[in-house]
C-alpha cells in the first residue's frame, strides 16, 4: 500500500466521521464557551495544533483534517492551481480575531474556570438533528464551492483559521531548529519535470522550492505527494533538522 493511498484512506474516513467532530474545530463554540469562562473541545484543539505542528508542521491538514479531504475530492472537478501570494494572507485576518475574541471572553469571564470538550453535542457526537445538519451543509458547501472556484485547497490557502496556529508552531519548531517531519531536497538532482507541482494539493512551486536547497513553505501541509512523484528522489519527505524558511511561490494558473 502506497503512502497516497494511507494518506486518501484517512482522509476519507476522517471526512466520513465530519458529522461527529465538526464541533471539535468551531471557532463559534470556542467564544461561546469563552464566554462563560470555558475552554471548548476545538480551543484544545488549536493548542495541539501549535504543539503537534512544532513536530510534524501542517501534516494534520495533508493527513487528517476533514475538510482537506473534502477539497481532495473535487480535483477530479478542478485540478486547477489555487493562486496565492497575498490571498494566503486572508487567513490572518479570520485568525486574528477569532484569538482576541477568545482571549477577551476569559478574561471577561474572570479566567479559565473549567474545560467543556463535548460542548454542545450529544454524547460527543456534533450534529444529531436537522439544524445541525442544516448548519453542517452550510459548511461543507462553502468549502466545496471555494475549492470549485478557486482551485485546490482554496479554503486551506485563504480562510483556514487553524492553519495560522500550526504555521506558527512550525515557525518556532524553525527558530529552535528542533528535528521535525520535511521535506529535503537535492537541487542537482532535479530535472525540472515539474511533476511534483502538478501533484502538490496545495499547489506550490515546489521545483523552485527543491531548486533553492530550502524545500519549506508556510503552505505546505506534508503530504509527500511531491516526493512521491519525483522520478529522481530530488525531493523527500522525512524527519530532520530545520531549514530556513522561505515563502515559496505558487504555481502559475493552468
Ligand atoms: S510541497 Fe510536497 S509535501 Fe508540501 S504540500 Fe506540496 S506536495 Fe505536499
Ligand atoms: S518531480 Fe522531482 S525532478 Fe521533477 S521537477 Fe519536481 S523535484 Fe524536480
Amino acid at each position: 500500500m502506497t503512502r497516497q493511498m494511507i494518506r486518501s484512506g484517512i482522509l476519507l474516513i476522517s471526512l466520513l466521521c465530519f458529522p461527529v467532530t465538526l464541533f471539535y474545530i468551531s471557532p463559534y463554540l470556542a467564544v461561546d464557551a469563552a464566554m462563560v469562562g470555558l475552554v471548548s473541545g476545538s480551543v484544545l484543539l488549536y493548542a495541539v495544533q501549535f504543539a503537534g505542528a512544532v513536530f510534524v508542521g501542517r501534516a494534520f491538514c495533508g493527513w487528517i483534517m476533514p475538510c482537506g479531504g473534502l477539497q481532495e475530492a473535487c480535483f477530479s472537478a478542478n485540478r486547477g492551481p489555487a493562486k496565492g501570494g497575498r490571498r494566503n494572507w486572508i487567513k490572518w485576518f479570520v485568525w486574528g480575531p477569532l484569538l482576541a475574541a477568545i482571549v477577551l471572553m476569559l478574561v471577561r469571564a474572570g479566567g479559565v474556570l473549567g474545560v467543556d470538550p463535548l460542548r454542545q453535542t450529544r454524547g460527543g457526537i456534533s450534529v444529531m438533528d436537522p439544524v445541525g445538519y442544516m448548519f453542517f451543509y452550510a459548511v461543507v458547501g462553502t468549502i466545496t464551492v471555494m475549492a470549485l472556484v478557486f482551485g485546490r485547497r482554496a479554503f486551506c490557502h485563504y480562510f483556514c483559521f487553524m492553519a495560522p496556529f500550526m504555521i506558527l508552531g512550525r515557525k518556532l519548531r524553525n527558530a529552535l531548529r528542533l528535528p521535525a517531519l520535511q521535506l529535503a531536497a537535492t537541487g542537482g538532482a532535479c530535472v525540472d519535470c515539474k511533476r511534483c507541482t502538478a501533484v502538490c494539493p496545495m499547489s506550490l512551486d515546489v521545483p523552485a522550492m527543491v531548486r533553492s536547497g530550502r524545500p519549506e513553505s508556510a503552505e505546505c501541509i506534508l503530504c509527500g505527494n511531491c516526493a512521491d512523484a519525483c522520478p529522481n528522489e530530488a525531493v523527500r519527505l522525512g524527519f530532520g533538522r530545520a531549514a530556513t524558511q522561505v515563502e515559496a511561490p505558487t504555481a502559475k494558473q493552468a
